[in-house]
């Protein structure tokens, strides 16, 4: 048997009521949520439902229209927040790798590191190396990334996150842009990372790798929450008549 938690985890994300309108569409309309450390949390729901908008608003890519974010106690959506140092702890991956077309792999990695004085060029080098030694793409470091496959590119976007040592970080459709034979190295970088403790909030139509990684699911329609809890209970026993329609189409 388990044993009981110590503690309960620290609260890394607080959201309440949170709305953001573009003119008259509710991308997102009044979500309350946490996400606590350690959490490995998965957004789910048709297309159109917000949960991009959603993960935009947690780095504050998106200004939400109304509501609170709290990050580690500290409220982020207010004037006198200091929105630089904030996404420092908080990093993003694309769906579309966004890395830069015009920087090596290594450059890119560093890049961010460096230019924020979180380390010298010297130290962000190294540990880029370590990672890249990690997932095997030591021998890219040279190459630009229009000389790398979209899985290596998503991988590399994976590491260009991890190296600012982030607290928490966000996938958008991580795999959707890539041919189906190198979802697969993505996906397990990333099962990896779940495992090693890291936080992350992860929006997919994987839902095979929603049901094994996450330890909750958030189920989006409309720019609500619909529904969230256990995979088994999201997936497999869903309350919602909505989310039965769902998952019969993608499963
Ligand atoms: P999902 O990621 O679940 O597919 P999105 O968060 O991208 O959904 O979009 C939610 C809704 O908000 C959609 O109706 C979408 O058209 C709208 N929307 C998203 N971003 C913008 C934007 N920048 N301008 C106008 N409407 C937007
Ligand atoms: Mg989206």
């Amino acid at each position: 048997m388990n044993e009981p938690p110590q503690h309960t985890p620290m609260p890394m994300f607080e959201i309440s009521h949170l709305v953001k309108e573009f003119n008259a569409v509710h991308a997102v309309h009044d979500v309350t949520t946490q996400i606590s450390q350690g959490e490995v949390v998965f957004i789910v729901g048709p297309s159109g439902s917000g949960k991009s908008t959603l993960l935009r608003c947690l780095n504050l890519l998106e200004e939400p229209t109304s509501g609170e974010i709290r990050f580690k106690g500290e409220l982020i959506n207010a004037s006198h927040a200091d929105v630089n140092k904030f996404r420092q702890h908080v990093g993003m991956v694309f769906q579309h790798f966004n890395l830069f077309p015009h920087l090596t792999i290594l450059e890119n990695i560093t890049i961010a590191p460096v230019k924020t004085g979180r380390a010298t060029r010297k130290e962000a080098t190294a540990q880029a190396e370590a990672l890249l030694q990690r997932i095997g793409l030591y021998d890219k470091r040279h190459a630009y990334p229009l000389q790398l496959s979209g899985g290596q590119k998503q991988r590399i976007a994976i590491v260009r996150s991890l190296v600012m040592n982030p607290d928490v970080i966000l996938f958008d459709e991580p795999t959707s842009a890539l041919d189906p034979e190198m979802v697969g190295e993505v996906l397990s970088l990333m099962k990896e990372l779940a495992k090693g403790g890291l936080t992350m909030v992860v929006v997919t139509h994987e839902i095979g790798f929603a049901r094994e990684v996450a330890t909750r699911i958030i189920f989006m329609d409309r720019g609500k929450i619909v529904e969230e809890g256990s995979p088994s209970q999201v997936i497999d026993h869903p309350s919602h008549p909505r989310l039965k329609e769902f998952f019969s189409k993608v499963l």
